[in-house]
């Protein structure tokens, strides 16, 4: 039993239609499902991934219209570090999002940093690992130079010992490197996530801060899990059906909000690969009211409008 490293990560906005605009338009992600928040319709959660909506490259958020810029602090993901191709991906990218004022830095060693319109942190680096590149089509974007899904996290943690001993003892992590820092790989894919030294100022959940992230598992194994965490008395949510995955959550010691989700069902529960992200998706309980929850909803913009991507697909 072990986890496929990062299945997705969950965010929160405050500006939806900013939010397409800079993830679709200009980093090229596909926008793969666009749903309401179960639990108040009145909003969006988004989800943007790769052309097939794989699990690995699978960024969500959570409309919070109006929220103003929040601040990661202990107990939350403060990073997103995705993998690129090749170092001309890194200048591709350092080019790109200068043209559109974005500020960026050249990282530590060969990476490329930046933060979104609402000061989410992205780090892009080149992969070293051998799982299949997942990468949506973008008529800006060069296949060879797209985004290929999550490397990894940062996150800052209140107890660093607490944080490796439930990475390393419950969920099969192994320390990588001589910082805190534990890859999760299991037999589709990997990544890791790293711990940094928690600022003194408190984090506040607001927009462009992770809400959460989880790690792959399947069906078969999910039973496992709950079962596992329940064993080491960690408080969890128990089985939760989350439309496109099964989940389960739990927060570990050091205060980040983990999920498991599974690979099954994947987005193409509502239907095929190429109508991903083009019309709103309800819960079946939702479906009822389809006409008021649409007309309540922020207008966004079409990340797809004049163009479509070549049929054959390009991508692997
Ligand atoms: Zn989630």
């Amino acid at each position: 039993m072990r986890l496929d490293g990062i299945h997705h990560i969950s965010a929160i906005t405050g500006d939806a239609p900013g939010n397409v605009d800079f993830y679709t338009r200009v980093l090229g992600l596909r926008m793969i499902a666009k749903t309401v928040n179960q639990d108040d319709p009145s909003v969006y959660h988004l989800f943007y991934g790769d052309e097939h909506a794989r699990p690995g490259a699978d960024l969500t958020f959570f409309e919070y219209p109006g929220a103003v810029p929040g601040r990661p602090g202990a107990g939350m993901v403060h990073r997103i570090v995705w993998r690129v191709g090749c170092a001309d991906a890194l200048a591709f990218w350092a080019s790109r999002l200068t043209d559109e004022g974005v500020t960026v830095t050249r990282g530590d060693g060969d990476s490329v940093r930046f933060a979104d319109p609402e000061g989410l942190e992205h780090e892009l680096v080149v992969s070293s690992s051998n799982d299949p590149a997942l990468i949506a089509e973008h008529p800006d974007v060069p296949a060879e130079h797209a985004l290929q899904g999550f490397e990894g996290v940062r996150a800052y943690s209140h107890r660093p010992d607490g944080s490796a001993r439930m990475l390393e003892q419950l969920m099969g992590a192994e320390r990588i490197g001589d910082e805190d820092r534990f890859q999760l790989r299991g037999e589709r894919r990997g990544s890791w996530i790293a711990f940094d030294p928690a600022p003194e100022n408190r984090g506040r959940q607001s927009a462009g801060v992770v809400h959460h992230v989880a790690f792959g598992t399947t069906d078969e194994d999910l039973p496992g899990w709950i079962e596992r965490v329940a064993e080491a008395r960690v408080p969890s949510s128990g089985f939760v059906d989350r439309h496109y995955f099964h989940s389960l959550y739990f927060r570990e010691p050091g205060g980040v909000l983990y999920e498991l989700a599974t690979l099954e069902p994947g987005f193409t529960v509502d239907g095929p690969v190429e109508e991903l992200g083009t019309t709103l998706i309800l819960p079946p309980f939702l479906e009822p009211r389809r006409e008021q929850i649409a007309a309540r909803l922020t207008p966004l913009p079409d990340p797809r409008a004049g163009w479509a991507p070549a049929p054959s697909g390009a991508t692997s």
